[in-house]
C-alpha cells in the first residue's frame, strides 16, 4: 500500500502503542494508547499494540498480560497485537529477530551500516577517558572504517560483533515533529548508535523504524524522551529508502514541581489508580483534559465526543501538571453521573476485587436495596469509590474504638432511648439525639463520636435507620 502522509490526504490510518514489559503497566502507556485509540478510530484506522521486548535485561515475566489487563480495563481495544493477530505480525519483536537481521545487513551492504567488534572493556575505557576529557560520551568509530571484507570473515569464523548506524559526518538532520515544528540535529553530535547487539537482538532504534514502517503505521505517538532519537530514526529512514510516518512526541505528564511524573515522584502505576477507586472512564477524561483542550473549553467530556473533535496536531507540546486534586474532582463527577444500580454494582466489584471488605458483616447488605440505600445516600459525598467504604465503614465494620467513661454514660442512655423506638425512622431517630444532645450538654460532632468513632460522615439518623435497630443497639452495647 503506498500511503501519502499530507496531514489532509485521505489514507488508511494506521497507530500503535509499543510498549516494553519491563514493570508494571505505567499511566503514561495509556496516555500515549487514548490518543492513538481516539485517533484511529476517528478516521476508521487500526490501533495496533505492539510489544517491544528486545531488552532482555528489563523484561519482566507476566508484565505483557498487565498491559492487556491495563488496555481492558480502560476499554481502549485495539486491533492487532500479540494476542490478536493481524495481517503485520508477529506484534511481538522477540519473534522477529530475523528480519531486523536482514534489514541491518542490507545496511551494511549499502555502506550505511558496520560490523564492529569493539569488546565492551574497550569501550568501557574510551568511555572513561572521554569522561575526564570532558568530551561527549560516543563511541570513538574504531571499526567504522575496516574492511567489509575482514569484517565478513570475522563473523564467519564466530567472533562476538555488533552492528552500528555509519552517521554521515557535518549533516543536518530535520525531524520533523508535527506538534513542535521542525528540530534540527547536529550529525556529528550523534553516536554510531548500535542497530544489532552482540546476543543478536536489535536495539530499539533499528526495531522500531523496521517495525513502524512494516506495520504501515501512519502516525506516530510516544513521549518527548524519544526526540533526541528521531533523528537516527530519519537516517534509518533515509538509508532504506522508505517513506517516514507523521511524528508526535507527547509532552512528559509533570508533578506539580514540574518534575517529570515518574515511579519515585508520583502515582505511575496504573494499579495504584485501580486500588485508590478511580473510575477508568474519569482517568481517560481527565489525560485526554492533560494532553488537549476542547474547543469550549469543557473539561468534563466523553470518550465519544473526545474522538468526534480530537486531532494528534492539537496535542500541546507543554509537560501538563498532573493534578490529583483534579482528578479527584473529575472522577466525583462520573460517579454521580452513574445510576445507583451501576455504582453498586462497581462499589461490589471494587470490594471484590481489590478491598476485599467484609461487606457481609451484616449478611443484609448483600441485599440488593439495603447495598442501594446506603449507595444513595453516599453518592454525593465520594470522589472515589474507596472514599465509600471509609464513609460509610459503619455498616462494614464493627467498632473499633474505645469510649471514655463520660461518653460510655451517652451511649447508655442512647440504647435505652433508643431501644424504645416503634417506628424506627430517621425522623424518630433525630428526636432522641436531641433529646440525649439536651440532657448531657453536648453538640452533634460529639454524639457523632460517640455513635460511629469518627469526627464527621453521612448523616446520623439516615445511616442508623438502614443500619437498623437491633444492629445499631448491637454496637453500641459492644462499647459500653
Ligand atoms: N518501547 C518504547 C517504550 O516503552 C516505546 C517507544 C515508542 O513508542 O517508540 O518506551
Amino acid at each position: 500500500m503506498i500511503v501519502n502522509l499530507d496531514l489532509d490526504k485521505k489514507i488508511n490510518v494506521r497507530t500503535r502503542v509499543a510498549p516494553s514489559p519491563t514493570g508494571y503497566p505505567h499511566i503514561g502507556t495509556v496516555y500515549q494508547s487514548l490518543f492513538d485509540y481516539a485517533f484511529a478510530k476517528k478516521n476508521s484506522g487500526q490501533f495496533i499494540v505492539r510489544i517491544e521486548d528486545t531488552d532482555r535485561k528489563r523484561f519482566v515475566e507476566g508484565a505483557e498480560e498487565k498491559i492487556y489487563e491495563a488496555l481492558d480495563w480502560f476499554n481502549l481495544e485495539e486491533d492487532e497485537s500479540p494476542r490478536k493477530d493481524g495481517l503485520y505480525g508477529p506484534y511481538r519483536q522477540s519473534e522477529r529477530l530475523g528480519i531486523y537481521k536482514k534489514y541491518a545487513e542490507e545496511l551494511v551492504g549499502k555502506g550505511n551500516a558496520y560490523y564492529c567488534f569493539c569488546l565492551p572493556q574497550r569501550l568501557e575505557e574510551v568511555r572513561k577517558i572521554q569522561q575526564a576529557e570532558k568530551k561527549p560520551l560516543m563511541y570513538d568509530k574504531c571499526c567504522r572504517n575496516s574492511s567489509l571484507l575482514e569484517a565478513k570473515k570475522k563473523v564467519e569464523q564466530g567472533e562476538s560483533y555488533t552492528i552500528r548506524l555509519k552517521v554521515p559526518e557535518n549533516q543536518k538532520i530535520i525531524v520533523k515533529d508535527e506538534i513542535r515544528g521542525e528540530i534540527e540535529f547536529e550529525s556529528n553530535l550523534i553516536d554510531d548508535q548500535v542497530l544489532i547487539k552482540s546476543d543478536g537482538f536489535p536495539t530499539y532504534h533499528l526495531a522500531v523504524v523496521v517495525d513502524d514502517h512494516l506495520m504501515e503505521i501512519t502516525h506516530l505517538v510516544r513521549a518527548e524522551e524519544w526526540i533526541s532519537s528521531s533523528p537516527k530514526h530519519i537516517l534509518l529512514y533515509d538509508f532504506f529508502g522508505w517513506e517516514k510516518p507523521l511524528f508526535f512526541h507527547t509532552a512528559d505528564l509533570r508533578n506539580p514541581d514540574k518534575s517529570k511524573l515518574s515511579k519515585r515522584h508520583g502515582h505511575t502505576n496504573v494499579a495504584w489508580y485501580q486500588e485508590e477507586g478511580y473510575l477508568p472512564e474519569a482517568i481517560l477524561n481527565y489525560l485526554a483534559h492533560l494532553g488537549w483542550s476542547h474547543p469550549k473549553e469543557e473539561e468534563v467530556f466523553s470518550l465519544e465526543e473526545f474522538i468526534e473533535l480530537f486531532e494528534l496536531k492539537d496535542l500541546s507540546p507543554v509537560g501538563p501538571i498532573f493534578d490529583f486534586d483534579k482528578l479527584n474532582w473529575m472522577n466525583g463527577i462520573y460517579i454521580r453521573q452513574l445510576t445507583v444500580k451501576e455504582l453498586s454494582k462497581r462499589l461490589k466489584e471494587y470490594n471484590h476485587n481489590l478491598l476485599k471488605h467484609p461487606i457481609e458483616k451484616n449478611k443484609d447488605y448483600e441485599d440488593e436495596d439495603i447495598f442501594e440505600r446506603i449507595v444513595i445516600l453516599s453518592q454525593s459525598r465520594i470522589s472515589t469509590l474507596k472514599d465509600f467504604f471509609t464513609l460509610a465503614q459503619v455498616f462494614f465494620e464493627n467498632p473499633k474504638y474505645i469510649l471514655e467513661d463520660d461518653k460510655r454514660s451517652v451511649a447508655k442512655a442512647l440504647i435505652t432511648q433508643l431501644k424504645e423506638i416503634k417506628d424506627w425512622n430517621k425522623d424518630n431517630i433525630f428526636l432522641v439525639f436531641k433529646n440525649i444532645m439536651q440532657d448531657y450538654k453536648i453538640r452533634m460532632p460529639v454524639l457523632y463520636g460517640i455513635v460511629t468513632g469518627q469526627e464527621k460522615g453521612l448523616p446520623l439518623p439516615e445511616t442508623l435507620e438502614i443500619l437498623g435497630k437491633e444492629e445499631t443497639v448491637k454496637c453500641l452495647k459492644s462499647l459500653v
